[in-house]
């Protein structure tokens, strides 16, 4: 679990902004769910076998309620979805979330404890149009957080009849290694075999590397389905790969699954920025009115901005105020606060160092402006106004500071 200082917020809060200004664009609205859920809620809808719920969630018991603290947003939306019986008030809902989600997971690089995803919900459309425009869109969102380098991976692990065949066809496949696959490998032949697919055992991977793939298993309305997902997704010209082996941890998949991985290798082995996919079964399951069919997906911001680290500075304050005297403190402040009502940022500084030490802050600050105010300035109601881009300085009134700082920083179109 990490803290976020605020030399390192920016970049998260211009990250959200830039997820915010896209999805609204295709008419996403936010939902704010709690952080905690009854335990259940995730048991049921995640997956008893797999090993979010199995070994990453952080629960407990207060008073005689079992409650997680959130592993993944999509469960609590969906719950938030029937309990207010968004269905019947509209065909269609598309929600977003941000937030931080809890997994206790073995510590690795790219992978976190506290850890915060920014995600999208759509309910109510059965695709395969709808997930191809879901596909684009985080696409256009991870361009737009300057991610270049990327692959999409799709597939589909079709509905209930196709999972059941594939689920044969796994058992049939994995009984006779049965005795090489490792402890939890060997359960899930039993209890669910799909899930040993996504095992980090490099073992039951080698092994997994030969399993029949769930594209042969497919029933016709399923291929039909995948089949409309990658001609629309042609047509967009959105590049992506079929890989019949993503199956994803989550037990709530129906059809589509997709996952945006990075190629440059900065993230190692935890190459996944967003993942999501189909899950039509979910809202029946939670006690909708009627099934609903739903598509989802959540990015990793912590992921998104390893990947986009630069040393991109922002512009500094407009202007730093450097009163050389407590008789200049109060004319410091109030241009100061004058300025702010203009709508830049400026500091003053009222400490008392020396001029010297003042002009180092403020060029150590990338202000624009350094205002300075002597006794010599006082007397004659002035302040010396220094560019600090080398463009040398001049007088300009007190009263009329905190304008002239603001139209040469306008007419500048830079910080602030
Ligand atoms: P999931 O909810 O497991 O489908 O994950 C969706 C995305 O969230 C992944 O592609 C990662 O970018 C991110 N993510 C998942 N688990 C973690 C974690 N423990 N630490 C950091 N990011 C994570």
């Amino acid at each position: 679990m990490k803290d976020i200082l605020p030399d390192q917020s920016a970049r998260w809060q211009r990250l959200e902004q830039t997820f915010r200004d896209i999805v609204s664009r295709y008419g996403y609205g936010e939902v704010r769910t709690p952080l905690l859920e009854a335990t259940e809620l995730f048991v049921r809808e995640i997956g008893e076998d797999t090993d979010v719920v199995a070994k990453e969630m952080y629960s407990f018991e207060r008073h005689d309620d079992k409650l997680t603290v959130r592993p993944e947003g999509t469960a609590g939306a969906a719950r938030a979805y029937v309990q207010h019986n968004v269905q019947a008030v509209e065909p269609v809902s598309r929600w977003y979330y941000l937030g931080p989600m809890f997994r206790a997971e073995r510590p690795a690089k790219g992978r976190y404890r506290q850890f915060h995803q920014a995600g999208c919900e759509i309910y109510g459309d059965p695709g395969p149009g709808c997930d191809a425009e879901m596909i684009a869109m985080c696409s256009e969102v991870v361009r737009a957080l300057g991610v270049a380098d990327f692959v999409i991976h799709v597939n589909s692990i079709g509905g209930g009849a196709t999972r059941a065949r594939y689920r044969e066809a796994l058992c049939a496949y994995f009984e006779p290694h049965k005795d090489a696959l490792g402890e939890d490998s060997r359960r899930r032949l039993d209890t669910n075999p799909l899930r040993i697919l996504d095992s980090k055992d490099p073992k039951d991977r080698a092994i997994a590397a030969g399993a029949p793939s769930v594209v042969d298993v497919l029933a016709p309305e399923d291929a039909a389905h995948f089949a409309g997902l990658r001609r629309i997704l042609d047509e967009l010209r959105v590049p992506y790969l079929v890989d019949p082996k993503l199956v994803r941890g989550l037990d709530y998949y129906t059809r589509t699954l997709f996952e945006l991985k990075i190629v440059s290798g900065e993230l190692g082995a935890q190459d996944a920025l967003l993942g999501g996919g189909r899950y039509d079964e979910m809202i029946g399951h939670l006690g909708g009115k009627k099934p609903v069919p739903a598509i989802g997906f959540a990015m990793g911001i912590e992921r998104v901005l390893e990947v986009t680290a630069g040393d991109e500075l922002g512009p500094g304050p407009a202007c730093y105020f450097a009163p050389l005297s407590e008789a200049a403190h109060g004319k410091a402040l109030g241009a100061a606060r004058d300025l702010r009502r203009a709508g830049l940022w400026c500091e003053a500084d009222c400490r008392g160092l020396s001029l010297k030490a003042m002009l180092r802050r403020a060029n150590s600050m990338r202000a624009s402006f350094a205002a300075i105010i002597g006794d010599d300035e006082l007397a004659s109601g002035e302040a010396t106004l220094k560019d600090l881009g080398g463009h040398g300085q001049e007088r300009v009134t007190l009263a009329g500071l905190a304008q002239a700082v603001a139209e040469r920083v306008r007419g500048r179109g830079t910080a602030g």
